[in-house]
């Protein structure tokens, strides 16, 4: 606006006006009326979009824009420099001339605002990654992964090759709601919380289940490898991460990568509900034949993946 307007080149101010002074309508001829409405009807746009701050001046000046004389004239100016005076990062939009690394930098900036619901949002969540005045890049980095976590795993989750059984039981594993034996001993519904499918000692938790566990872990991994992942990750917060941030593109591949992650959830899940409430027991090797299978049913029968 202020380059449109021919107001870019003036100076800047940090008071947008002078509240001692009483502005007054216009007695003699109006001045240059037409672009006066038009400089205020832009300045109404910028307010109610970004800068609340100026609402004050624009709606004192919005009174006079069938008659505007110089004094009017005179605060319009004092706006326009004012607007140059606060122009911050959180406002600048780029420009076709602009250099390549600034641009990434306004991109990068709208991208972590659309991330986190806004400018205040941002502001906020900078605000809050800072230690002793000292701004922590890792936290902000984590905080901003976690933002994307929460909007790319349901791509992840109801992927549009999976079946839909399995996707309800990941749904619950990425929200962290399944009702683990970590959670009901924590609330003294059982005694125990050691884990039903590996011999070690170990707590039953969604991380440890999803694939922590060496009975999950095997699976798992046998799974990547005959998938032909080209990464190996055991750990839920490391899956996650594959899945939600690196993993690129909506191809085939990602599709089917989704499918074998949700129907290897959804196995290990039922092979432990099924040795806890019918003590019944199977394999690694037979889970994992289990799995295959319903992945190549969902191939041959599903058009997408032909
Ligand atoms: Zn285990």
């Amino acid at each position: 606006m202020l380059r449109k307007y021919d107001y870019y080149d003036r100076s800047k101010l940090l008071v947008s006006y002078d509240y001692n002074k009483k502005l007054l309508p216009n007695t003699g001829r109006p001045v240059e009326q037409l672009r006066y409405s038009k400089i205020i009807g832009s300045h109404m746009y910028v307010m109610s979009c970004t800068r609340p701050d100026i609402a004050f001046v624009v709606g004192m000046l919005s009174r006079f824009t069938s008659n505007p004389g110089k004094l009017h004239w005179d605060v319009v100016q004092r706006l326009m420099r004012y607007l140059k005076g606060t122009t911050d990062i959180w406002q600048v939009v780029a420009k076709p001339g602009d250099s390549w690394m600034w641009k990434q930098l306004i991109r990068t900036r709208d991208k972590a605002m659309a991330l986190c619901g806004g400018e205040n949002n941002l502001k906020l969540l900078i605000s809050s990654c800072c230690k002793n005045s000292k701004l922590r890049i890792s936290a902000i980095y984590n905080a901003l992964l976690h933002s994307t976590n929460e909007v790319q795993w349901t791509k992840v989750v109801w992927g549009r090759l999976n079946i839909p059984k399995h996707s309800f039981i990941s749904c619950l594993v990425f929200q962290d709601r399944l009702l683990t034996k970590d959670r009901l001993y924590r609330r003294g519904i059982i005694n125990s919380n050691l884990c039903s499918l590996c011999d070690g000692a170990c707590s039953e938790s969604r991380n440890h289940l999803f694939f922590e566990c060496a009975f999950s872990c095997e699976v798992w991994n046998s799974i990547m490898d005959w998938m032909d992942f080209n990464w190996r990750a055991c750990h839920w917060h490391h899956v996650l991460e594959w899945f939600t941030v690196r993993q690129r593109g909506k191809g085939l591949k990602q599709l089917l990568k989704n499918l074998a992650l949700t129907a290897t959830i959804y196995y290990i899940w039922r092979e432990r509900n099924v040795r806890i409430f019918q003590q019944k027991y199977r394999s690694t090797t037979q889970l994992i034949r289990e799995i295959e299978t319903d992945i190549w049913i969902t191939i041959l029968n599903n058009p997408l993946a032909r």
